[in-house]
């Protein structure tokens, strides 16, 4: 049959990599990129090749949530070498920058920064490129979205009515920008009491599965609030990495199989 010719002025793939998944948030420090780091271990462990691109530009977390430091080499000044660790092949605005530097770039050199970590960066051939984004629905997500083909979208929201709230407007943002939502993530779901096994609903509990039956969108996972996710990610190895096989590594496993 006729092959079909890429649109040039619509979104365009990276070469070599198959699939680019975004996650999401509407608010900040929800556990969207708790959620990212372990879901590409999870991937990585099941055989796929992963890629995760931190874009958070207002917080990049991935260079210590992987246990990568330094400045990435860029050995022919136009293309940039990615970094790994945990089987997970990744670059960061966080590597570009200084690390106590707050990022104060105008949208257009924010834009730029984007699209030359997309698009400069070899990424060598990946079945998954996973997308850490800023929380909320600012310029980053639009011009992602719209430059290009993000096959879709994962949204992480903790229980509580105003993370729901801001999830919800995440939602509509990607309808409108025709990206697919492949689900959505409760995170700090439940906590069990290390102690004495209390199990308690910190942010309350099942709000995000309300929401997306409400929305018809699957829900993927309940994280629980646990400390030892907290503590694998400051350590630079994500629970899913350092201990697979563990009760709290089994909720990651679980988006991933149903990616
Ligand atoms: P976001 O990317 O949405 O801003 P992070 O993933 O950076 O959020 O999480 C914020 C903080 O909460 C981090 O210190 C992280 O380790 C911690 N955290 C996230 N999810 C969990 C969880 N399920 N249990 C314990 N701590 C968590």
């Amino acid at each position: 049959g006729l092959k079909k010719k890429a649109d040039p002025t619509g979104p365009q793939k990276i070469p070599g990599v198959d699939h680019i998944i975004a996650i999401a948030s509407g608010k900040g420090g929800v556990g969207k990129s708790t959620v990212s780091s372990n879901l590409a271990c999870a991937l990585a462990a099941q055989g796929r090749r992963v890629g995760l691109l931190d874009a958070d530009v207002y917080g990049p977390s991935q260079p210590r949530m992987l246990g990568v430091s330094g400045r990435p080499a860029s050995p022919d000044g136009k293309t940039i070498l990615p970094l790994r660790n945990h089987g997970v092949t990744m670059m960061s605005i966080g590597l570009l920058t200084n690390e106590d530097q707050a990022v104060v770039w105008r949208g257009p050199m924010l834009m730029g920064a984007l699209q030359q970590m997309m698009n400069q960066v070899q990424w060598g051939a990946l079945d998954v490129l996973i997308v850490d984004l800023p929380p909320g629905t600012g310029d980053v997500q639009m011009t992602l979205s719209q430059k290009f083909q993000i096959d879709g979208a994962v949204v992480v929201s903790t229980p509580q009515d105003v993370a729901l709230l801001d999830a919800r407007k995440g939602i509509d943002m990607f309808n409108q920008l025709k990206v697919p939502i492949l689900g959505m993530v409760e995170n700090m779901s439940t906590h069990i009491c290390s102690n004495c096994g209390h199990e308690e609903h910190v942010f309350g509990h099942g709000g995000v599965a309300a929401e997306a039956a409400k929305l018809g969108v699957p829900l993927l996972a309940e994280v629980p609030l646990d400390l030892q996710i907290r503590l694998a990610s400051d350590g630079g190895a994500p629970i899913v990495a350092s201990q697979p096989d563990s009760a709290q590594a089994q909720a990651f496993h679980a988006i991933a199989k149903a990616l």
